[in-house]
């Protein structure tokens, strides 16, 4: 069967060749951007049925048009990758806390209203996945100073992930988070993994099976302590 996929923040770093893969492997992408022009663009050099689609997850009018416009009557995977802020310049002690609050409006806020509002078209697939794409950077094991709009809106992410998966278990919707690594992208800099490599967690917990874990933190198919 051929899957419907809903990639944020496509247009660029993992979540376009996330896009690429998925439809090099048969589902049919809604590869996404907040700028329509980029998604266009994006989705223009992939091959497959990819379509592309505006999405600002940051704002709320953005994602309501969205999932009130998506023609599919289901939705198979929707892959939250959109982020900013690696606020690698801030401390805790004196962040700047509407950067802090930018970077939860969209690495927090916008996974979840997004998944809220797309969660009837996952329910009438009967087989949805959720992949929040996070960061090691949110583990409260390894937790320490620096980039704290990120991390703080990583860890909040995971908790997140938890909860949606034991409020979605009995419904056979998967929800985990991954961490794809460090990785060559605008946001990882130079010296990272290449996104095939990134890619490649997200797209585990993408295709996992009926039955799969759920509620889990995940790099490469391995568990990450949170
Ligand atoms: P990236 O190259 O900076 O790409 C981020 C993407 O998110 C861009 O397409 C950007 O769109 C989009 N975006 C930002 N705000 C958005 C919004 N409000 N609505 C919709 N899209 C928005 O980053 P990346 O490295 O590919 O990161 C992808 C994911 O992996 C993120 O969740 C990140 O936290 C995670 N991650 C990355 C690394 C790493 O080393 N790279 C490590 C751990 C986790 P524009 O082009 O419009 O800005």
């Amino acid at each position: 069967m051929t899957r419907v996929c809903v990639v944020t923040g496509a247009n660029r770093g993992i979540g376009l060749e996330v896009a690429r893969q998925l439809a090099l492997a048969g589902d049919t992408v809604v590869l996404t951007a907040r700028d329509p022009r980029k998604a266009e663009k994006a989705a223009a050099g992939l091959s497959g049925a990819v379509e592309p689609r505006q999405l600002d997850v940051s704002d709320p009018g953005s994602v309501e048009s969205f999932a009130h416009e998506l023609a599919h009557e289901r939705v198979d995977v929707l892959v939250n990758n959109a982020a900013i802020h690696y606020d690698t310049w801030q401390r805790a002690c004196s962040a700047d806390l509407g950067v802090v609050q930018e970077a939860l409006d969209t690495n927090l806020f916008g996974a979840w209203r997004l998944t809220q509002a797309l969660l009837p078209l996952l329910r009438a697939s009967g087989h949805g996945r959720v992949v929040n794409v996070s960061s090691e950077i949110g583990s409260l094991a390894s937790m320490g100073a620096g980039t704290p709009a990120y991390a703080v809106s990583k860890v909040a992410l995971n908790a997140l992930t938890k909860m949606l998966a034991a409020e979605l278990r009995g419904e056979g919707i998967l929800v985990n988070a991954v961490c794809p690594g460090w990785v060559a992208t605008d946001m990882g800099g130079l010296g990272g993994r290449p996104v095939a490599e990134g890619a490649k967690s997200v797209l585990w917990a993408a295709d996992l099976p009926d039955g799969g874990p759920t509620g889990g933190f995940f790099r490469d198919g391995h568990a990450l302590p949170w």
